[in-house]
């Protein structure tokens, strides 16, 4: 199967050598290529140029994309896509004032969820979550993340991730899995930490290896959640399967666990709105991509990343939806480019690096995914007819996008 996409107005983020991530003031840096064709084969971005050079290249299927831009698809890099139903009782309760926290005390938060989940079939999750995950691809998402953690029990956590993996193996989207079993603390064990944290490293971990369920290790690092100590002890269990760590941490409090995970080798260190100037010389002297969760500052209204901070001081960062029922009900990755251009102050080139090539970074996957590069994979957003890509994060809320290609399949 061949596609040729021809008259592109702009093609964006084409890099000639293959790209794996951007930094500090490259990220303003977005290669336009006006006037352009692309051509796909099979999953594969084949060749590109300007339409001078177009002639003769022939394809089973053209697009005229005329007036449209053309990028690199979504890769959204933290998401809790598999949930059991929605938590909107809870949005009417913190209408009415009460807090985050207030809510999860109360028997509401990641626990409601566990609770409903545990009741669920691995069936009916997965119908609901690909449901989900076809809207998302609709929206530009071709790569993204999905964690575990509303089962909190060792049946329920391999059911999730069963559930994950089986989106994997039957959808176009690229999935990576994450286990997140240090989510929250179940409430048979309130009394017993210790107890819990021994089920996840010495029940869990184990049956996740020996099933090949995960790719990468999460923790909610947090205040009423898991301390520094606790996460070390998961992170250093979960180094002997070689999961690689992906974590919560700085939402709330900033105690120390960006240091945690640097010092752990993380791929990702994800959410920020807490952040002090040590956790920026840690991850100076890393290889860990920060990401920034925007959505969940506007839907709970708590601080937002400081985004400048972070790209002053000469490091990456990338942008994901947090899409889950509790704090950041969305996956629309165009809006969280939009909250990054108006809430994180980040300009719409820094917005869509971090949404496409730190993304791809943010989940191992960026020498095959997040530019328009030869030999990366066919994973493709046509918008609509617009006047250039600022429009993009300039029209929230606005659908912009028209046709998307995944792994050279349109959609
Ligand atoms: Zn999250």
């Amino acid at each position: 199967m061949s596609i040729l996409i021809t008259n592109i107005k702009e093609l964006l983020q084409v890099y000639n050598s293959n790209v794996t991530i951007l930094k500090g003031k490259e990220m303003n840096n977005l290669p336009v290529l006006k006037d352009a064709y692309l051509y796909l084969e099979n999953d594969t971005i084949v060749e590109y140029g300007p339409m001078s050079d177009c002639d003769g290249i022939e394809a089973e299927t053209t697009i005229d994309a005329s007036g449209r831009v053309v990028l690199p698809a979504w890769c959204d890099s933290h998401t809790h896509l598999v949930y059991p139903e929605d938590r909107a009782g809870e949005f009417i309760d913190r209408i009415n004032g009460l807090t985050y926290e207030e809510i999860a005390k109360k028997g509401g938060g990641i626990l409601n969820s566990a609770k409903k989940l545990q009741e669920k079939s691995e069936e009916q999750l997965y119908n609901q979550a690909l449901e989900r995950l076809n809207k998302l691809l609709k929206l530009g998402t071709g790569v993204i993340e999905i964690k575990s953690g509303y089962g909190l029990t060792v049946e329920s956590e391999l059911k999730m991730l069963r559930v994950i993996q089986r989106l994997k193996k039957e959808t176009q989207a690229f999935v990576k899995v994450t286990f997140l079993g240090a989510h929250a603390i179940p409430e048979k064990f309130k009394k017993n930490k210790k107890g819990y944290i021994d089920m996840i490293i010495k029940e869990m971990l184990p049956k996740i290896y020996e099933e090949n369920l995960a790719h990468y290790i999460d923790v909610f690092c947090e205040e009423g959640y898991f301390t520094l100590e606790d996460t070390e002890l998961i992170l250093k269990a979960a180094q002997k399967y070689n999961l690689p760590a992906k974590i919560h941490v700085n939402q709330f409090n900033a105690f120390g666990g960006v240091e945690l995970a640097v010092k752990y080798k993380a791929l990702s260190v994800d959410h920020l709105e807490e952040l002090t100037s040590d956790d920026i010389d840690a991850l100076k002297k890393s290889n860990t991509m920060p990401v920034a969760l925007p959505q969940c500052s506007f839907f709970l209204g708590i601080p937002y990343t400081n985004a400048r901070a972070i790209l002053d001081a000469g490091l990456p960062l990338a942008i994901a939806s947090d899409y889950n029922p509790g704090s950041a009900p969305s996956g629309n990755m165009n809006f969280v480019l939009s909250l990054a251009c108006i809430k994180l102050k980040m300009t719409p080139e820094e917005a869509i690096n971090a949404a496409t090539i730190n993304g791809a970074y943010a989940l191992g996957l960026s020498s095959m995914y997040g530019s328009i590069t030869r030999g990366k994979k066919a994973n493709i957003i046509i918008t609509k007819p617009i006047s250039g890509y600022q429009l993009l994060p300039y029209s929230f809320g606005e659908n912009l996008i028209d046709t998307v290609i995944v792994n050279g399949i349109i959609h």
